[in-house]
């Protein structure tokens, strides 16, 4: 079989994805690989289809039980032997994976790095062919990033102590340059293939919000989209049993998870959310790794996260089948009090570190929540906003984020932002966003008056545009580095070479101020003003009788899943429903030609579907979507 036929033959797939193919085809040649690709882009096909056609059998390091088990799952529905290794299993049950593995059963074994070392695991290692090793969430073995994890540099010593050095293929989602490099250099890989694929999910929509109040937002947004599975993320657990308080309390069938519930809870919320028995789950950012439900429609986040890195990766568990879903942050400016309180109380382990690592760390986590900041109030376009602070080149606006869809004037503020620059100055850059604002504003405080705020000549000068008004025009100084912050905790704000081209008047500073309407606050955006559409949602493509026939399947699913006991999602994405709605297979090799209906499926449960849909429309097939 070819590497076509196995893609279609197993994971029902016509064509590889963007990237897929390339890093498939150098593995198979026998070239390390590292992939660089975003959560959803199907990073798991790039070692699946070759684990498949190698002759001996694929290892997968993986840092995250949950996760191995939703592969393993995965991929047994598809017809693919593999297993598991990891503490969840007793040592009786290891013990018998791997003399299974060992009698060569399994084509693809999923190990946590903790394990690699252990003698029962090296003697199976040394026993068998490994053809593959694929490190998934790579990132691991970085020491500049912030998931470090010391056991992944076991990874290294049990390459090292294997009889042939197998294909080393490196994945991962997040990775600036510098983790880039750590990954070739401590992994060691051999000249290796590396692919970037751009950081952009089209298919997800972005929004900042700043409800006057967050619970009405939510409650309203929930309702929305109920019968819908989503995320809801919030900062603390107190914050967490909050919400979750109030969506019971409303009637949604909400599930919870944090740190703080026990093993057993955590666990069996986790399985209602899996299961869509409780499609929405409020936690903290505890939950998350290793899930892939693919039909997660949206991820809110209650209180702003504290860095890009740590957004992007929460949000981006929303739309993983790349149907439409939306990612909403809402922010209010005391999340970043709760933030900065989080960073400082951040439980270091002090004997591991310097003090001068220590400083550097927490600076680092500084800068990183500024630009958290710079996000929620950014009157750009926010993916834009996303992709650039990942490395990206970006042309235009997206049209599909709250920054897009809201209308706004651009209004010329280059003397007001020559006020700031001056007050910055007067003061001798010793002062934070806050008391400069205060300064502008001309505020009458026990601490602007120590400061002697009111003897300088910029004292009140902005008092007509309001504290959120200047604190943005700060943000927006800093955004384009008209001004800078220096990188620890006072956060203190400072000229740089460009403050001088604004107050000589040869700079330009374009502010967007959203236009108001009645409702005031630029919270309106519940009534779908998204502009141009990202990517495709369920609503857009299926007419009215389509999106019944898309619920007859879904219930079909929810029964078998049931009774095979695994989520609904592994039985068949959202993805795969609808296209089943669309095109309304009734034979065999119609069903084939259903995105993510392979030949081992299709065995399984193929003919359920067919039946349902021939029961649904007659056996005629009827026009269910809108093209
Ligand atoms: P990642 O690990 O990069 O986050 P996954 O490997 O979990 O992404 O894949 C994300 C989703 O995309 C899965 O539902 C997967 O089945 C689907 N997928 C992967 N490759 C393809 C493809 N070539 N065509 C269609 N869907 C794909
Ligand atoms: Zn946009």
């Amino acid at each position: 079989m070819d590497k076509r036929e196995v893609l279609k033959k197993y994971f029902g797939y016509d064509t590889f994805r963007q990237g897929q193919e390339l890093l498939t085809d150098s593995i198979l040649k026998g070239r390390d690989v590292l992939g660089i690709m975003p959560t959803g882009a199907g990073k798991s096909v790039c070692y699946q289809v070759p684990a498949l056609m190698l002759p001996g059998v694929t290892v997968v390091v993986s840092p995250l039980i949950s996760l191995m088990k939703d592969q393993v799952q995965t991929l047994n529905q598809a017809g693919i032997h593999a297993a598991y290794i990891n503490s969840s299993l007793t040592e009786g049950q290891i013990a018998k994976a791997l003399q299974f593995a060992a009698e060569g059963r399994y084509k693809i074994i999923y190990v946590a790095p903790e394990r690699l070392e252990t003698a029962s695991f090296l003697r199976f290692a040394r026993s068998v062919k490994i053809s593959l090793l694929a490190i998934d969430e790579a990132h691991c073995i970085s020491q500049w990033g912030q998931d470090f994890r010391p056991s992944y540099l076991k990874i290294v010593r049990f390459v090292e102590g294997l009889p042939v050095r197998p294909v080393l293929g490196a994945f991962t989602a997040t990775a600036t340059e510098a983790v880039k490099e750590d990954i070739i250099c401590v992994l060691g890989l051999k000249d290796p293939e590396i692919l970037v694929t751009g950081f952009d999910r089209k298919n997800l929509y972005f929004g900042v919000e700043t409800p006057a109040r967050k619970d009405d937002f939510l409650v309203r947004f929930v309702r929305e989209h109920r019968a819908e599975s989503g995320i809801i993320y919030c900062a603390t657990r107190k914050n967490v049993e909050q919400v979750h308080e109030l969506l019971c309390r409303e009637g949604f069938p909400a599930a919870r998870y944090h740190a703080g519930l026990g093993l057993e809870e955590r666990r069996e919320s986790q399985d209602a959310f899996l299961y869509d028995v409780k499609p929405v789950m409020v936690a903290t950012n505890a939950f998350g790794m290793g899930i892939d439900k693919s039909n997660v429609r949206y991820v809110i986040h209650y209180n702003m996260p504290q860095s890009m890195e740590n957004y992007y990766q929460e949000a981006g568990r929303a739309g993983r089948d790349g149907q439409a879903a939306e990612c909403i942050l809402l922010y209010s400016p005391k999340d970043v009090m709760v933030n900065r309180f989080l960073i400082e109380n951040k439980e270091q382990n002090g004997d591991d570190f310097t003090w001068e690592e220590l400083k550097a760390a927490r600076d680092r986590e500084e800068e990183r929540l500024r630009v958290m900041i710079g996000y929620c109030n950014t009157a750009d376009c926010l993916r834009n906003y996303i992709l650039r602070y990942f490395g990206e080149v970006v042309q235009g606006d997206c049209g599909s984020c709250s920054n897009c869809g809201r209308e706004y004037r651009e209004e010329d503020m280059s003397r007001e932002a020559a006020q700031v620059i001056s007050c910055v100055r007067e003061q001798g850059g010793r002062y934070g966003v806050n008391v400069v604002a205060g300064t502008l504003l001309g505020r009458n405080t026990a601490r602007l008056r120590e400061y002697r705020a009111d003897e300088v000549s910029s004292f009140g000068v902005l008092g007509g545009m309001g504290e959120s008004g200047v604190k943005k025009l700060i943000q927006k100084l800093l955004q384009e580095g008209v001004l800078r912050q220096t990188p620890d905790k006072y956060a203190l704000l400072k000229l740089t070479p460009l403050s001088a081209e604004v107050t000589e008047g040869k700079r330009q500073i374009l502010v967007r101020i959203p236009v108001q309407d009645k409702a005031g606050a630029g919270t309106q955006r519940a009534g779908r003003s998204r502009g141009k559409s990202a990517g495709s949602r369920r609503t857009d493509i299926l007419n009215s009788r389509g999106l019944d026939c898309f619920e007859a399947l879904r219930a079909l699913r929810a029964e078998i899943a049931r009774q095979e006991n695994v989520p609904p999602y592994i039985v068949f994405s959202d993805r795969t429903l609808t296209d089943m709605c669309i095109r309304q297979p009734f034979t065999r090799e119609e069903m084939l030609q259903v995105s993510g209906v392979g030949e081992h499926k299709y065995e399984k449960y193929g003919e359920r579907f067919a039946e349902k849909l021939r029961e649904i429309t007659g056996g005629v097939k009827r026009k269910y979507c809108f093209e």
